[in-house]
């Protein structure tokens, strides 16, 4: 058997910042951090053994004078809102690819008030909320082409993706999207703007070609990661011998022929350590080399 780890797997710029941000701000004393700092429970574990503590939205409403981490995913106006009421010092490690979407959603908020703004996106990610907020809450969430009911297509239509779907799902709906508009005649605005991160994007084709050269892939992952998902499906295209797992334990649940030539990759949420975790539990339970 020989492993190899993806060069192209693991933290993107946005979730390396975030998690510098943290360690760093831990040496200063009490850290909180609002919602998961990342989609890894590996992760999420390791940065609570360094002293970060987690915390919901709850409890940021009750919670006065302490130190907020705030994730690379971002938080609708609302959350700062809170934390300045409750004198709660800010640690803004939003992603600033995620900001600026937010910047123009706001924008496109504020210039086109009738217009329908739409979002592809996952309806409750944290992500998704804080774009939300741009817009008071009005915007229009569509996961898939099933949600396309929601959207009045005589009207004006201001199209956003969240940051980690994919290109291949958003130029999708766009085409339906178009086809709807023509059905019914109308000569409303349909502006789209693909806004999927390009860190994301760019791993699509890297990854697929990782896993085709795979006899089997092992995806790392964290099951709560939209990334994670997106990437895996995409493997799972390429290559029909790949298996989702969280850590090494789940390595018990696959059988793999001793001679295979083994990939281990991951989402743009998943730590190095953990892919060489999975690497080394590989290396000694089989003769395996790592290449
Ligand atoms: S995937 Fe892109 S937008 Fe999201 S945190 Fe990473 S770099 Fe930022």
């Amino acid at each position: 058997m020989t492993v190899s780890i993806d060069n192209n797997s693991g933290f993107c710029y946005g979730v390396t910042r975030a998690i510098r941000t943290a360690e760093e701000e831990l040496k200063r004393g009490q850290l909180f951090c609002l919602g998961d700092i990342v989609h890894n429970g590996q992760e999420v574990k390791r940065l609570e053994q360094l002293g970060l503590e987690t915390i919901d939205y709850d409890d940021l409403r009750t919670l006065h004078n302490i130190r907020v981490l705030l994730r690379a995913h971002g938080e609708p106006p609302s959350t700062y809102h809170i934390a300045h009421n409750n004198g709660i010092e800010v640690i803004d490690a939003t992603c600033s690819v995620v900001k600026k979407l937010q910047e123009r959603i706001h924008f496109t908020y504020t210039e086109h008030r009738d217009a329908q703004i739409v979002i592809y996106g996952k309806a409750g990610h944290a992500e998704v909320i804080g774009l939300q907020g741009q817009t008071n809450n009005t915007a229009i969430t569509i996961e898939s082409e099933r949600d396309l009911n929601k959207i009045d297509f005589t009207r004006d239509i201001y199209l956003f993706s969240q940051t980690t779907k994919s290109v291949e799902g958003f130029n999708h709906l766009v085409e339906l999207i178009k086809a709807k508009r023509s059905e019914s005649r109308t000569s409303a605005i349909f502006e789209y703007n693909n806004t999927i991160c390009r860190n994301v994007a760019n791993r699509v084709a890297k990854i697929k070609a990782f896993a085709a050269a795979q006899d089997v892939v092992i995806f790392v992952g964290g099951r709560k990661s939209s990334n994670a998902r997106v990437l895996f499906e995409h493997c799972l295209e390429a290559n029909a011998n790949t298996y989702f797992i969280e850590n090494s334990n789940d390595l018990k649940e696959i059988v793999i022929d001793r001679d295979a030539k083994v990939g281990i990759c991951g989402a743009t949420s998943t730590p190095q350590w953990l892919m060489q975790d999975v690497a080394d539990a590989l290396l000694a339970t089989n003769q395996a080399t790592l290449s």
